[in-house]
C-alpha cells in the first residue's frame, strides 16, 4: 500500500525531504545544509550539482531512516527556491555554470537601464513583476552572455535552462523531462501571465532563446518518475511548485481573499486574489498561485527583505542575545520600546517603499535606553514591515484585511504574533505545524496521483493558534506614527 507522500524542499539554505501521511501529517524529515558562494560583492551562487546530489541523498535518508521504499510513496512533489537560475547541457544534465540564486545582484545595472526605459510598463503588464535583478530573466541571459560559446550552443538546441525544479526534474527522471509549473515560470519575466505562455518579446528583450526554456504545466502534474538508478525503484513526480506559492496551498488559501505572511529570513505575504490579476499601484507584484488547473488563481505578493534576519543580526553581530529564541523573553521585560524605533533597512526598502539607497536606524535613543528596548524594537519592526506591505495591498484592493495565516520560522515567537495582531488590528493564525512549505508540495502531489480524493478531503491535520488584537486604537494609531516618522527618517538620509 502506498500509504505516504513525500515532498522534497529545496530552499536557499538547505534542502530538505518531508514524508505526510494521509492526514496530511508530517511523519519524517531529513535535511542537509547547501553551500552558499559569494563569488564577488552582492553575488550569490549555489552549485547545481550540489543542489541535485542533497536532494538524492535527503531523499534517501528519509526513506532508510523510517524503514520505507519507494514502493510506499504514492507520489513526490517539489517545492524550491524561486527566480533562481541553471543553464546545463541537454545530453548530460550538466550545469554550464554555478546556479544565479534569486539574492544575487550582478544584473541590477542591466535592470535598473530597464527600469528607466519604456519596457518597464511592458514588463509590468505582461508579467506582473517588477523591473528588478531579483527575477531570473536577466541571470539566463547572464549566463548566457558570460559562459563561451553558451549562446551559440543554445541556439543549437545543445544547452537547456530553468529555474531549480525544472533542473532537479530533468536529472531526476534521467534526462528525460524538461519541464517547469506556472507558479516557477511566473517569476522568471518571460512567461505572459495573461495568456500563459512564454512571450516572444521578453524572450527577445532579454535575448534567451525559446528553445531552452521548459514546458510549462500547472503545478500538480504528473511530470513523470525518477530514474530507477537513484532509488532502486521509480517514485512518480507530481508536482512542482515555487516555495511561498506552496506555503499559501499549504495554509489552505484556495479562496479569494486568503492571505499568508512567512517570518523567515525575509518576510513574504501572499494573497490569493481569485481569478483577477491585481494591478498595484503601490509596488506590489502579481503572479500565478498553485494549482492543479490550466488557469489558476492570481497572487498579490510584497515583500520584505530583512525579517528574521534582525534578530540573526542581533544575536551574531551586535551580541544582544544568544538566541534567537531569547528575543521574546527579553522583549516581555520591559513595557514598551521605551520610544525606540528600529528600522532594519539593511539593504534598503522594499514593498511599499522601494528606496535603494536606504539604510537602518535606531530613533529615539536617550540615556535609559537598554539592551531590552533595542532588543525590541527590532522585533516590533518586523511586524511593522508586515503591517506596511499589508496595507499597501489593502489599499490596492481596497478592501479590509482581517485574519492573517503565518508560518515560518519567526511566526515561533509569541510576543511578535501578538505585537502583528495588535499592530494589524486582525487576527493572527498560526498552525501547530509551521512547514507549511513542504506540506503545500505534499498536498498538490497527492491531489495529482489520487492520494487526495479532493481538496475538501485532505484532512485539517491541526489546529491553530489564533491572537487577537488586544492594544487601544488610540495607542496604536501612535504606535504607527512613530514608525512612519522613523521610516521617513531613514528614506531622507
Ligand atoms: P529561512 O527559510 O528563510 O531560512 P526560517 O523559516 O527557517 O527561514 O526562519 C529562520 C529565521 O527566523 C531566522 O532569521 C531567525 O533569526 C528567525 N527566528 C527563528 N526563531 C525565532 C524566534 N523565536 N524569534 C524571532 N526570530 C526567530
Amino acid at each position: 500500500m502506498k500509504e505516504y507522500v513525500l515532498s522534497l524542499d529545496q530552499g536557499t539554505t538547505s534542502t530538505r525531504a518531508c514524508v505526510f501521511d494521509r492526514a496530511g501529517k508530517l511523519l519524517y524529515k531529513s535535511q542537509r545544509e547547501i553551500k552558499q558562494y559569494y563569488p564577488s560583492s552582492g553575488w550569490v551562487e549555489h552549485d547545481p550539482e550540489e543542489i541535485f546530489s542533497g536532494a538524492v541523498s535527503v531523499i534517501k535518508d528519509v526513506l532508510e531512516k523510517n524503514g520505507l521504499t519507494p514502493s510506499d510513496i504514492a507520489a513526490m512533489g517539489i517545492t524550491n527556491q524561486r527566480e533562481t537560475v541553471v543553464v546545463w547541457e541537454k545530453a548530460t544534465g550538466k550545469p554550464i555554470y554555478n546556479a544565479v540564486v534569486w539574492q544575487c545582484r550582478r544584473t541590477a545595472l542591466f535592470m535598473e537601464k530597464l527600469k528607466n526605459s519604456e519596457k518597464e510598463a511592458v514588463i509590468y503588464s505582461k508579467t506582473g513583476l517588477m523591473c528588478d535583478a531579483y527575477f531570473s530573466a536577466s541571470k539566463i541571459k547572464w549566463i548566457l552572455d558570460f559562459v563561451p560559446n553558451a549562446r551559440e550552443r543554445a541556439r543549437k538546441g545543445e544547452l537547456l535552462a530553468g529555474t531549480v525544479d525544472s533542473f532537479l526534474l530533468y536529472r531526476l527522471t534521467g534526462l528525460k523531462v524538461h519541464a517547469t509549473d506556472y507558479t516557477n515560470a511566473s517569476r522568471t519575466m518571460l512567461y505572459n501571465i495573461h495568456t500563459m505562455e512564454w512571450d516572444k518579446d521578453l524572450t527577445a528583450l532579454f535575448d534567451v532563446p525559446e528553445n531552452i526554456l521548459p514546458e510549462v504545466k500547472p503545478s500538480g502534474f504528473d511530470y513523470g518518475v525518477t530514474d530507477k538508478s537513484l532509488f532502486g525503484e521509480e517514485i512518480r513526480i507530481c508536482a512542482l511548485v515555487g516555495d511561498q506559492q506552496s506555503a499559501l496551498f499549504g495554509q489552505r488559501c484556495w479562496n479569494k481573499g486568503d492571505i499568508k505572511n512567512t517570518y523567515g529570513t525575509g518576510c513574504f505575504l501572499l494573497m490569493n486574489t481569485g481569478s483577477v490579476a491585481v494591478e498595484s499601484t503601490r509596488g506590489l507584484v502579481t503572479s500565478l498561485a498553485a494549482g492543479t488547473l490550466d488557469k489558476p488563481d492570481y497572487v498579490l505578493e510584497g515583500s520584505v527583505f530583512v525579517g528574521g534576519a534582525v534578530v540573526q543580526w542581533l544575536r551574531d553581530e551586535m551580541k544582544l542575545i544568544s538566541t534567537a529564541a531569547e528575543s521574546e523573553k527579553l522583549a516581555r521585560s520591559v513595557d514598551d520600546c521605551g520610544g525606540v524605533y528600529f528600522v532594519p533597512a539593511f539593504v534598503g526598502l522594499g514593498a511599499p517603499h522601494w528606496d535603494q539607497s536606504a539604510r537602518g536606524l535606531i530613533t529615539g535613543i536617550t540615556r535609559g535606553t537598554r539592551r531590552e528596548h533595542i532588543v525590541r524594537a527590532a522585533l516590533e519592526a518586523i511586524a511593522y514591515q508586515v503591517f506596511d506591505v499589508l496595507h499597501a495591498m489593502e489599499r490596492d484592493l481596497k478592501e479590509d484585511v482581517t485574519a492573517l495565516n503565518v508560518d515560518g520560522g519567526a511566526s515561533a515567537n509569541d510576543f511578535l504574533m501578538q505585537f502583528q495582531a495588535d499592530i494589524l488590528f486582525a487576527d493572527v493564525m498560526r498552525p501547530e505545524i509551521i512547514e507549511t512549505t513542504a506540506l503545500g508540495a505534499a498536498y498538490l502531489a497527492g491531489l495529482v496521483c489520487g492520494f487526495f480524493e479532493s481538496r475538501e478531503h485532505i484532512g485539517k491535520t491541526c489546529g491553530f493558534k489564533v491572537f487577537k488584537p488586544s492594544v487601544p486604537e488610540a495607542k496604536r494609531r501612535e504606535m504607527l506614527l512613530g514608525w512612519e516618522e522613523a521610516i521617513a527618517r531613514t528614506k531622507a538620509r
